[in-house]
Order: structure tokens, then C-alpha cells, then sequence
């Protein structure tokens, strides 16, 4: 059995790896996609003392730290059950293996909920963007669009009409959902349109990068087509938490509640990045919430476990 068991190969599960087998302990990495969402991302510019650099390079660049440290790596693993027990958490894969270990780890991340328009996978990275705190500054003085009237599509707007050009936010219901104090801050911004009742059609773009999209106005039925030069996404941020439903405490939103020190409600269980309540999904965080969760791991470990 492993001392620690990290599930989950993003930035936050390769945190934890590194900080577990500094330890001197048994540690393993159980992942279906070592990397995470690191892999899905061209240009990264906010991992603070690295001014640029891509995503595949950084997924690598992670691989290569853990792989100086004696971790074993199952990629290409999917966990599907977290079982408690007396002696051992014992985390079923679908492969039908259970692995077994006196600590657990979960870093599983999430992922962003899409459209499912037609061009949006087309001209995602060209384009079409889910984070205004990585991509805002790409689109400087140009015009874009947030979807989604939510809390955080109405905060994306504010943050990103102080960077960009204009902003057009769509909602599909007939009124936004965020806060007030967020609804009268946006009013209040000059340079963004909010258009209710609307709901995106399709991503329209040159071959090479996203010029506009078209949307239903859902109480005429009419198509209406928009110019612009970016679309942010904000229509949820799914927790890969959905294996876990049962077995441990979820907030509404389905993220893994966590103390200070990484812990969840099972004992021994601890969890950082993205799936977990901590806000603010990001890179440089997932990993300092990866370190966390490991020391966390291993306080637990010193004192359970006899010598
Ligand atoms: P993830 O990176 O999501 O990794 C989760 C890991 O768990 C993966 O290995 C996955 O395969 C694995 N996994 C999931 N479910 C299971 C399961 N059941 N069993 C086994 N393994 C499982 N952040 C920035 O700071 N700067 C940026 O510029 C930036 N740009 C981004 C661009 C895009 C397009 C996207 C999608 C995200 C971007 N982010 C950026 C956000 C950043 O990628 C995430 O905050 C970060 O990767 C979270 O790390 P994580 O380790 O918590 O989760």
C-alpha cells in the first residue's frame, strides 16, 4: 500500500507527489490524464517567475519533477470509487484494480462547461476563452463577449471592460442571476451591453481566429449576428467530483469541502485545486494548495500511524 496516493496528475496532484516523496514515503500518482487542463492551454503568462511559457512544455516540465522523485505514476487510471477503511482508503479504477494507501490526496480539477455551438471547439485558444485572469489581457482593446449572467460571467465582465475595448454579456434568461452589488457595478461601466433572452448560436471566425457570433433573440426568435474578437465562456465550472458523491462531503456546487490544511470529512482524505471549495482556479494556486494537502497528508500520517 502507498503512504500517499495522489489522485489526479494536474498542477495540484503533481504538488502533492513532489512535497509526499520529499518525504521519504511510499507515494503513487493515479491520473487518466497526467498534465490536467495544463494540456489544453497554449499561452500561459501568470506562473509567476515564468513570463511565458505553453501548456504541453509546463505539463512536461511537471512530469519531469515528479519523475525525479521515486513516485510511481499510473497515467491513463480512472478512479471511480473512494472506499474508507479501517486500516486502509482504498481507491477502485475503472480498470477494475483497487489501490490502497494510509493517505489520499484528491485532485481531480474540473473542467468548463461549453455551449456546444457550433465553433466553439473550432476556435477555442483562437479565440474563445474560459478565463478572464489568464486571457483578459490577450484581447486589450479589442471587443468581446462574456455568456452567461451569473456571478462569475458578470464578474468577468467588470474585470475584463477595465482591459478590452467593449464588452457584450449574454444571458439566456430574462434577467442576470448575480448579485446586485455586482448587477450595479456593471451598470455602471460604460463600455459593456448586457442582452437578455439570448441564447448563442454558433462561434463565427476566418479559419484562424473568432470575428463574431450569432445569437437568437428568444423572445422576437430572430438570429442577430455580433462582430467581435473574443467570447468568454462563464457558464459553470464542473468539479471532476462526481465519482465522490456518497463517499465524502461536496458543497452544492459539487467542489470537496477542504479545511485550511487540505482535509476533507474523511479522515485521512485530504484534497487540493480545482475540485476543491478553495476559489480561484489557478495554476500557481493549485499547486501551493497541492504542497498544502501533502503536509497536511503527512502530519496526518506522524500522528496515526505506528513507527
Ligand atoms: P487539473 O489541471 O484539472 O488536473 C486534474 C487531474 O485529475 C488530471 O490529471 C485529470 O486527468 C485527473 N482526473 C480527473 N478525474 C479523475 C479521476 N476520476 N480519476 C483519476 N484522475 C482524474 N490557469 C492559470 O493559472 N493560467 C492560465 O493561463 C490558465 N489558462 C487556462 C486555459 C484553459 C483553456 C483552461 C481549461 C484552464 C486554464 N487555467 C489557467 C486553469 C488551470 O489550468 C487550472 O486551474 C489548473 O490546471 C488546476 O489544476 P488541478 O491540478 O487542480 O486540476
Amino acid at each position: 500500500p502507498f503512504e500517499v496516493l495522489v489522485v489526479g496528475g494536474g498542477p495540484a496532484g503533481a504538488a502533492a507527489a513532489i512535497y509526499a516523496a520529499r518525504k521519504g514515503i511510499r507515494t503513487g500518482v493515479a491520473a487518466e490524464r497526467f498534465g490536467g487542463q495544463v494540456l489544453d492551454t497554449m499561452a500561459i503568462e501568470n506562473f509567476i517567475s515564468v513570463p511565458y511559457t505553453e501548456g504541453p512544455k509546463l505539463a512536461t516540465a511537471l512530469e519531469q519533477h515528479v519523475r525525479e522523485y521515486e513516485v510511481e505514476i499510473m497515467n491513463l487510471q480512472k478512479a471511480q470509487k473512494l472506499v474508507p477503511g479501517d486500516d486502509f482508503i482504498s481507491i477502485e479504477l475503472a480498470n477494475g484494480a483497487a489501490l490502497k494507501a494510509k493517505s489520499v490526496i484528491l485532485a481531480t480539477g474540473a473542467r468548463w462547461r461549453q455551449m456546444g455551438v457550433p465553433g466553439e471547439d473550432k476556435y477555442r485558444a483562437k479565440g474563445v476563452a474560459y478565463c478572464p485572469h489568464c486571457d483578459g489581457p490577450l484581447f486589450k482593446g479589442k471587443r468581446v463577449a462574456v455568456i452567461g449572467g451569473g456571478n462569475s460571467g458578470v464578474e468577468a465582465a467588470i474585470d475584463l471592460a477595465g482591459v478590452v475595448a467593449h464588452v457584450t454579456l449574454f444571458e439566456f434568461d430574462t434577467k442576470l442571476r448575480a448579485d446586485e452589488v455586482l448587477q450595479r457595478k456593471l451598470a455602471s461601466l460604460p463600455n459593456v451591453d448586457v442582452k437578455l433572452s439570448a441564447r448563442t448560436t454558433e462561434v463565427l471566425g476566418d479559419g484562424q481566429k473568432v470575428t463574431g457570433l450569432t445569437y437568437e433573440n428568444r423572445v422576437s426568435g430572430q438570429i442577430q449576428t455580433l462582430e467581435l474578437e473574443g467570447i468568454f465562456v462563464q457558464i459553470g465550472l464542473l468539479p471532476n467530483t462526481e465519482w465522490l458523491k456518497g463517499s465524502l462531503e461536496l458543497s452544492p456546487r459539487g467542489e470537496i469541502v477542504v479545511d485550511e490544511r487540505g482535509q476533507t470529512s474523511v479522515p485521512g482524505v485530504f484534497a487540493a485545486g480545482d475540485c476543491t471549495t478553495v476559489p480561484y482556479k489557478q495554476i500557481i494556486i493549485a499547486m501551493g494548495e497541492g504542497a498544502k494537502a501533502s503536509l497536511g497528508a503527512f502530519d496526518y500520517l506522524i500522528r496515526s500511524s505506528a513507527p
